[in-house]
């Protein structure tokens, strides 16, 4: 799919280099085309103090993997847009992760729109770093515009459009992610060894000659109790008996499943069989527990896999009602990656592509824009 502006119809649709602000939902323009006065009023307000700079049809708040699909698809559409990262580099969640996090697929089916990943020079399925390194080629592959070390404090609407930190713009995509929320339940409260979550796990190393306590039955859970196993005291616990899915299913397979059948992956399981996974399994080294107090408080590390909430604190201006992947009502206000209820398989590299299109199209649309297949 391509973007192409509309021309040749209303004179305020190709005026200079940018599409028309705020085309009303029959097409008609706000500002009217012979409003001057009134068009010349909202320039103004464009500009007033406390703006830096120029408004921007787009701002792209997050340059991970999605705000980077989000910046391939602008490009295309042919808006001037600007992603700002709170990172100093890029990479954004892939930075974090445990040393031995791999892909749960090859490196050709984990490849953003337009580029595909480059393949993984060794044995096995690409690390972070791996990633870390597609993800800082794309971005200067494609020139995407991305203000590092800059954390968006909040979104507020304005007069025909969005005031982010003082910054202008038409529409906004939100791709946070959710590495920057990690989420602990309260029955970690009061208990005596240390509490870390899976966003602070390293390496064995860490937590060598300790009694650790894995809590989470989903693929953190696993890949990081199959890290432990035999390094560490370990006890791996889980709310219910561990769901494997098959072990022929990768990530290719997964978005398949994502995108086609109703329900998604978590009607067949919950943990992705990568390798590690299996050997720790078939070696007989995963024996889940049911979770217990008495469990938890022996433990010198308890190592929380309990998931992440998605890091919208920035988008509290605007008062979601809901999180269905669009500011409801709000053709110009998007949510990216963070989970499949922003789009099949929108938190994932391969997924990321079609739900960042559609919602450059919507915002396109939105702004007097035609998609062109
Ligand atoms: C353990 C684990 C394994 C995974 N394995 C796979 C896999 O094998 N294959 C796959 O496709 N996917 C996998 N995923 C899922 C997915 O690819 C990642 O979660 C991915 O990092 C999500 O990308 P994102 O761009 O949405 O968010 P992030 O990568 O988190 O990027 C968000 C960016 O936004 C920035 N940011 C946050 N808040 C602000 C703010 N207020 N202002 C400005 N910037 C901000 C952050 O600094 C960051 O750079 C895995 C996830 C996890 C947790």
């Amino acid at each position: 799919m391509m973007l192409e502006r509309t021309t040749g119809v209303n004179p305020c649709r190709t005026r200079g280099a940018r599409p028309a602000r705020r085309a009303g939902p029959c097409g008609r323009l706000d500002p009217p085309c012979d409003d001057l006065a009134d068009l010349a009023e909202r320039e103004a307000a464009r500009r007033r103090p406390g703006r830096s700079g120029e408004a921007l049809n787009v701002i792209v708040i997050g340059g991970g993997q999605a705000g980077l699909a989000a910046g391939y698809h602008l490009r295309r559409a042919g808006l001037d847009f600007s992603i700002l990262d709170a990172q100093p580099g890029p990479g954004g969640a892939w930075l974090h992760g445990w040393d031995s996090l791999r892909l749960f697929s090859p490196a050709r089916h984990s490849s953003l729109p337009g580029w595909p990943m480059p393949r993984y020079p060794h044995a096995g399925y690409p690390t972070a770093d791996h990633v870390v390194d597609y993800l800082a080629a794309y971005e200067k592959r494609y020139e995407l515009p991305v203000e590092r070390s800059t954390r968006v404090r909040s979104v507020r609407r304005v007069d025909g459009g969005y005031d982010i930190d003082g910054r202008f713009a038409d529409a906004v995509i939100s791709t946070t992610g959710t590495w920057w929320r990690p989420f602990i339940p309260a029955a970690a409260r009061g208990l005596p060894g240390r509490q870390l979550h899976t966003a602070h796990y390293r390496n064995p190393r860490q937590l060598a000659g300790q009694r650790v306590v894995v809590v989470g039955g989903g693929n953190s859970g696993a890949q990081i109790a199959a890290d432990l196993a035999g390094h560490v005291d370990l006890t791996w616990t889980t709310r219910r008996p561990p769901r494997y899915l098959p072990d022929e299913i990768d990530g290719e397979a997964l978005f398949d499943i994502a995108t086609r059948r109703p329900g998604g992956v978590g009607a067949l399981g919950d943990i992705v069989a990568v390798p590690p996974v299996r050997e720790a399994r078939d070696r007989g080294l995963l024996n889940p527990q049911r979770m217990n107090r008495h469990t938890l408080a022996g433990a010198d590390t308890v190592i929380w896999c309990t998931g992440f909430r998605p890091a919208l604190d920035h988008l509290a201006p605007l008062g979601l009602r809901d999180r269905d992947g669009q500011v409801r009502g709000e053709p110009r206000s998007h949510l990216l990656g963070y989970g499949d209820w922003t789009g099949p398989a929108s938190a994932t590299l391969v997924g990321v592509g079609p739900t960042a299109r559609a919602a450059v199209r919507t915002i396109a649309d939105a702004l007097g824009v035609t998609a062109r297949r």
